[in-house]
Parts: structure tokens; C-alpha cells; sequence
């Protein structure tokens, strides 16, 4: 592990907006929040059965979510992909 102390370090935001923070995560049916801005859709099945995963990004925060709905997976659900 290297460390290079003279590197800036950028600090992000890594703070979810309230609305996001709100979202129950790997839950099923857990609802979203209207700022969640619908992006691809595709299915997938991950060894749970097909599942159908649908990608927002929150307009507020601009954090980017991974809903995924699998009716045999009751905690198939919100999932935080990056901030
Ligand atoms: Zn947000």
C-alpha cells in the first residue's frame, strides 16, 4: 500500500441526500423517492431466478441506484451502486 501524502485529495460528497438515506435497502417493494431519475433496464439472473434490475441516479444527490425485482428473493430490492 503506498500512500502519496501530496496528492489533493478531493473530498466528494459522500453524503446521500435525505430522500436517499430514506430508502430501505434489499427489500422488496421498498419504494424509491421522486427525485429518482429512471435510467437502463435489463434482466439478469443472478442465481435467485430472473431478475429484472432497473438503474436510477437521484437528480438531488446524484447518487446512482440498482433496483432489482425478483419475486422469489424477498430481499431483492434498493442496492447503492456508487455516489
Ligand atoms: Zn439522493
Amino acid at each position: 500500500m503506498t500512500t502519496n501524502a501530496q496528492a489533493p485529495q478531493k473530498t466528494p460528497s459522500t453524503a446521500l441526500c435525505e430522500p436517499c438515506s430514506g430508502i430501505q435497502r434489499h427489500w422488496r417493494k421498498a419504494p424509491g423517492h421522486a427525485e429518482l431519475v429512471q435510467g437502463t433496464h435489463h434482466r439478469e439472473d443472478r442465481g435467485n431466478g430472473p431478475s429484472s434490475f432497473t438503474r436510477y441516479r437521484c437528480d438531488r444527490c446524484g447518487a446512482a441506484w440498482e433496483y432489482e425485482n425478483n419475486k422469489a428473493n424477498q430481499h431483492a430490492g434498493w442496492a447503492l451502486l456508487a455516489l
